[in-house]
């Protein structure tokens, strides 16, 4: 498709440019998409101000960033024509962790592992601009009542539901899920509606709790903040009167706090699981009670991007299963990535999750 379009073009920390650019050619196995929401990552603010490189060869733009986006298709490559599974106008949404299928990684299973891995927005041109290309096999087709928006946030929910996958929930489960952003409080939905009995959603700030209870979680505890009317100043005290000292069953923790992560071994109960998801700093450690962890048969695990979850969260989505509409707090355009991205990192407006329309 000739043409230019809008792209928002990241050079290096906090030198971004709206730039015109070619509308980029699908290859044989690519699908041209036409962008309509894009969501804004920590991630990318990370990369934004520098906090952490990104996954080009030499860690450096020029790079499109943008990672958890969905479009319409424009322009199909003959591969996936000739399978006919796009036409121009289907509406999808894009995995962008686009594996090989190829390496032994892979071929194992671990595709999130993939040692080819092209991921868009991180080491590949993504979704903050008006055209992205994906590789066919990374596309999934929208359901026809999820919005664009909606389906922006399938990236950040396919992480959830993986994370909910390796907890084991049981029926009836005590599950604590500490850390109250925008993946939080849908694994907060998820692990509810996988059979938890009880769910208790804890953070620093009541804005984010707010958020959880208007998704239906029923108990919230803020673990920091005294003037909160849901403080709670021993969280391990609090949860051992809730459970008459059996503790959780469950505990996740969508958040990069060392602390948050240590809490989950105070809390957790016997034989219980608790699943670590969110980046910590690269020289950070968790310390483990040895001992009281093995004496209690607890299972510790970690969960990392979203193999094979996105047909599920697609389906999750439709049938109103997990509610993102509190999420997005704010909608902004392409021009004004700038602003968003450090109006995100400063939580301004009591900002949950931003998202870039067009
Ligand atoms: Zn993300
Ligand atoms: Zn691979």
């Amino acid at each position: 498709m000739a043409g230019k379009m809008k792209a928002q073009v990241f050079y290096e920390p906090l030198k971004m440019e709206l730039k015109e650019r070619d509308i980029p050619t699908p290859s044989d196995e690519q699908v041209l998409i036409k962008v309509k929401a894009c969501g804004i990552c920590g991630s990318d603010i990370a990369y934004y101000w520098g906090e952490s490189p990104l996954e080009t060869p030499d860690g450096k733009g020029p790079l499109v960033l943008g990672h958890e986006y969905s479009g319409e298709v424009a322009e199909v490559g003959a591969i996936p024509e000739k399978l006919g599974l796009f036409k121009p106008g289907d509406r999808v949404v894009l995995d962008p962790v686009q594996y090989c299928n190829a390496c032994e990684i892979c071929k194992r299973g671990y595709v999130n592992l993939c040692e080819n891995k092209e991921v868009l927005g991180v080491s590949a041109d993504g979704g903050f601009a008006e055209y992205s290309i994906s590789h066919y096999t990374g596309l999934h087709k929208l359901p026809d009542n999820v919005s664009f928006e909606q389906g922006a946030l399938t990236e950040p929910l396919a992480c959830a539901t993986y994370a909910l996958q390796n907890a084991s929930v049981n029926p009836g489960d005590f599950a604590v899920v500490i850390g109250p952003g925008a993946i939080g409080i849908m694994m907060a939905q998820l692990v509810k509606s996988a059979g938890a009995g009880k769910v208790v959603l804890v953070g620093t700030r009541d804005y984010r709790l707010e958020v959880g209870k208007a998704v239906g979680v029923e108990t919230v505890i803020n673990n920091k903040d005294t003037n909160s009317p849901y403080y709670v100043a021993d969280l391990k005290e609090k949860i051992g009167e809730m459970t008459d000292e059996k503790f959780a069953d469950v505990v996740l923790t969508p958040t990069g706090a060392i602390s948050a992560m240590e809490m989950a071994f105070e809390i957790s109960g016997r034989r219980s699981r608790i699943v670590f998801f969110g980046l910590p700093g690269a020289d950070d450690k968790i310390g483990i009670p040895a001992l009281d962890t093995i004496f209690w048969d607890k299972t510790i695990q970690f969960s990392w991007l979203a193999p094979f979850t996105w047909p599920t969260s697609l389906q999750a989505l439709a049938n109103g299963l997990v509610n993102v509409d509190p999420l997005v707090t704010h909608t902004i355009d392409l021009e004004n990535l700038a602003q968003g991205l450090s109006d995100v990192r400063e939580r301004k407006d009591n900002v949950m999750k931003a998202v870039v329309t067009m």
